[in-house]
């Protein structure tokens, strides 16, 4: 049976997560754990069964998709200091120096973290997010281009490319200039 001390556990466990199905537990685990506490039991099996299941969703998943490699790509965030967009996903620098593969928008979560040139993939990440990033690393600054040119926009700044050159280009004069993207 499901104890406080399980539940309170789970509420630790889920407030460290940052992935969108932890979002909100860590609330229900603690309403739990105070409820069980004040009555001696959970209000009905129903309750009691998604006490469990809470205590058991609270371990992080171990993703069963296999890490790449991703050297270039996190070279570049790194080096360069910049965040490239990749629509489905971004690739960013953290302020502790990791790197970071990330949701499109802010808060949206971590799919995975780049550690020595490899990837390696939360249990939210997707084998779409692995592709697009192997797809990255293998076309190079050339593959970005082809992407904005998709997006329209900058997969660098994120920007919408507007004058004819960028448009032509697939990236930003500026950001163009800051990678080394010579005119093709
Ligand atoms: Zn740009």
């Amino acid at each position: 049976m499901t104890t406080v001390q399980d539940l309170q556990n789970a509420a630790k466990m889920f407030a460290a997560r940052t992935d969108g199905f932890a979002a909100g537990k860590a609330d229900i685990c603690n309403d739990l754990a105070n409820k069980l506490q004040r009555f001696g039991s959970f209000a009905s099996e129903k309750q009691a069964e998604f006490a469990a299941k809470l205590v058991a969703w609270s371990v992080p998943q171990k993703s069963t998709l296999t890490g790449v490699k991703a050297n270039y790509v996190a070279q570049l965030v790194a080096e360069l200091d910049l965040t490239i967009n990749l629509e489905i996903c971004k690739v960013t620098k953290f302020r502790n120096g990791s790197v970071a593969v990330v949701h499109p928008e802010f808060g949206g979560g971590i799919f995975g973290f780049i550690k020595d040139g490899m990837f390696e993939p939360r249990a939210n990440c997707t084998q779409e997010i692995i592709d697009r990033l192997t797809e990255a690393q293998n076309g190079g600054l050339k593959y970005l281009a082809e992407l904005g040119k998709i997006t329209g926009r900058c997969c660098i700044c994120s920007l919408k490319l507007k004058d004819e050159g960028s448009i032509r280009r697939g990236m930003g004069p500026v950001c163009a200039k800051r990678v080394g993207y010579l005119e093709q």
